[in-house]
């Protein structure tokens, strides 16, 4: 696998048939799209970093990056939970997200019980890693903070 850190934006999609509402943990979709274009040798499994859209400040996230049963396993997906309240949903907006940190493999767990606890340990440990000074300094990465049109001729 390529060093992190690594950057990608999509636009939020809704999800097809995923359940998450069922976690009470929301994770917010890229299209299938922008997640076959992400480099090959990303390991499926959750990652912790940073994210932002809009004129929302930069906060503390978690992805999961795994295999879709909706699509029979075929295609990856990829979904960002954001250690932030909103007050509304964000759909269509352009998610920027840096992956800094690589925390666990994808596993399967016996109950919804056991998932949460696991995911909200994976928040635990994320918003204690991103404290380290070399993962803070992320936080103001031009990536975040210069208008896309600047440094990628306006593909995101
Ligand atoms: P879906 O199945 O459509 O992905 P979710 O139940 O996973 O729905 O909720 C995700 C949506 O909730 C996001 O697309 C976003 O619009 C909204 N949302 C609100 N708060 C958050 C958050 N803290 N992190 C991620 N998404 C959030
Ligand atoms: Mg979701």
């Amino acid at each position: 696998m390529r060093h992190l850190t690594y950057f990608c934006c999509g636009q939020v999609v809704r999800c097809f048939g995923c359940s998450s509402t069922q976690l009470v943990i929301p994770t917010a979709n890229f299209p299938l799209q922008v997640v076959d274009n992400l480099a090959a040798d990303i390991y499926t499994g959750i990652y912790y970093g940073w994210a932002t859209f809009g004129s929302e400040d930069v906060h503390k996230m978690v992805v999961s990056m795994g295999w879709n049963p909706y699509y029979k396993n075929m295609k990856k997906s990829m979904e960002t939970h954001i250690m932030h309240t909103f007050k509304e949903d964000f759909y269509g907006e352009m998610l920027n997200v840096a992956f800094v940190g690589y925390l666990r493999p994808e596993k399967n767990f016996d109950s919804l019980e056991s998932l949460i606890s696991a995911i909200q340990d994976d928040i635990e440990e994320a918003k204690k890693q991103l404290e380290w000074p070399e993962h803070l300094k992320l936080k103001e990465d031009n990536f975040f903070h210069v208008p896309k049109s600047k440094i990628m001729n306006g593909h995101c």
